[in-house]
């Protein structure tokens, strides 16, 4: 889908990724960008990889996790935080609040299984179980707000999250000053526009591609419809890529639109396949979601002639039994 760019003024702004860069700077890893000569090959273009999934907790989400909490007021970390994810954001906010010694308390529903529960616990986070589903925890979460002072810290619609995620942007323009295209995985969008605000502030004419699977792609669906709805949730090998946009989004609805070039959807198969590459290629283990860029090259649904282009590789949080999983019947095809 191609999407009909808006332009229009936003609340994050260019310098608060700088600044955002610099506050973040001793708490994050600064990834490199390496060249891929087999998917340069595949693609016919020169094809980069950039390795969030060498973050402290195996995902870019810290850079936005610490860009907000570094943030708060003193009074705001003194009362700590509070998140109902359970995916790379909750860690993300686990870990970062652990190393600045601030209290994190993350809400979860009794559906969440043990190894994340596990994860969560293993970067020092306080875990409060309530209800069953998803919506409970959020309800808790607010409630830990209203009663007890503490922060919620969104995963993506809030402005210093936008900003900590555009500095993977800097570092792209940074090492590939020649860059044509980036290629994102895109869910709720605070990576995209992030990343596609630092990269169209430097050159408007830089390419950026959102990816998202073809299950329950809420992004892509809001963006078709003109504004944000809701859908059910489908498994998906690309999990980290669930969840809404919310009905009441304020800043990456109209950012992803504002910085988004084109929209692709990539299928179940060639995710699997994408991830076995990833290990048979390059020997780095990344989940579904981070592979959603691979997935749309093997598809062949980015033009891509002798481009440079960049592809995020977003996060490694899989199990170790899906991994086997993909890999085998990659091995047997
Ligand atoms: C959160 C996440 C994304 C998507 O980021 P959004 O800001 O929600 O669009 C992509 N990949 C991984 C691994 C993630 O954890």
């Amino acid at each position: 889908m191609e999407v009909t760019r808006q332009d229009g003024k936003h609340s994050v702004a260019v310098r608060d990724i700088w600044k955002a860069r610099q506050r973040i700077a001793p708490m994050i890893t600064r990834t490199p960008l390496i060249k891929s000569s087999f998917f340069s090959e595949l693609a016919n273009a020169s094809v980069y990889l950039k390795f969030e999934t060498l973050q402290p907790t195996g995902a870019f989400k810290v850079r936005g996790a610490a860009n907000k909490i570094l943030s708060l007021t003193p009074e705001q970390q003194q009362c700590g935080v509070t998140t109902f994810s359970t995916g790379n954001h909750g860690m993300a906010v686990a870990y970062i609040a652990n190393q600045l010694g601030i209290k994190a308390v993350i809400c979860i529903s009794n559906r969440v299984p043990q190894v994340k529960v596990a994860a969560i616990r293993q970067f020092g986070a306080q875990i409060e179980v309530t209800g069953a589903s998803q919506d409970d925890a959020e309800k808790y979460c607010r409630h830990l707000e209203k009663t007890h002072g503490l922060t919620v810290i969104q995963p993506f619609d809030d402005d210093e999250i936008i900003a900590g995620q555009g500095t993977v942007g800097l570092e792209l323009i940074e090492d590939l000053p020649n860059i044509d295209t980036a290629i994102v995985p895109l869910s709720g969008g605070g990576l995209l526009s992030g990343v596609g605000l630092a990269l169209k502030a430097n050159d408007p004419s830089i390419k950026v591609i959102g990816v998202s699977m073809e299950r329950s792609a809420v992004m892509y669906e809001s963006l078709s419809k003109g504004k944000p709805v809701m859908l059910e949730e489908e498994d998906t090998l690309a999990d980290s890529l669930l969840g809404g946009i919310g009905l009441d989004n304020r800043y990456t609805f109209e950012m992803v639109q504002s910085y988004m070039d084109e929209a692709v959807l990539v299928s179940e198969g060639t995710i699997a396949k994408a991830m076995a590459m990833m290990l048979d290629k390059h020997r780095i283990a990344a989940e579904g979601a981070a592979v959603a860029g691979v997935a749309a090259l093997l598809e062949n649904k980015v033009p891509t002639r002798h481009e440079n282009i960049a592809l995020i590789i977003s996060g490694n949080n899989v199990d170790l039994s899906v991994l086997m999983d993909v890999t085998k019947a990659y091995l047997q095809s």
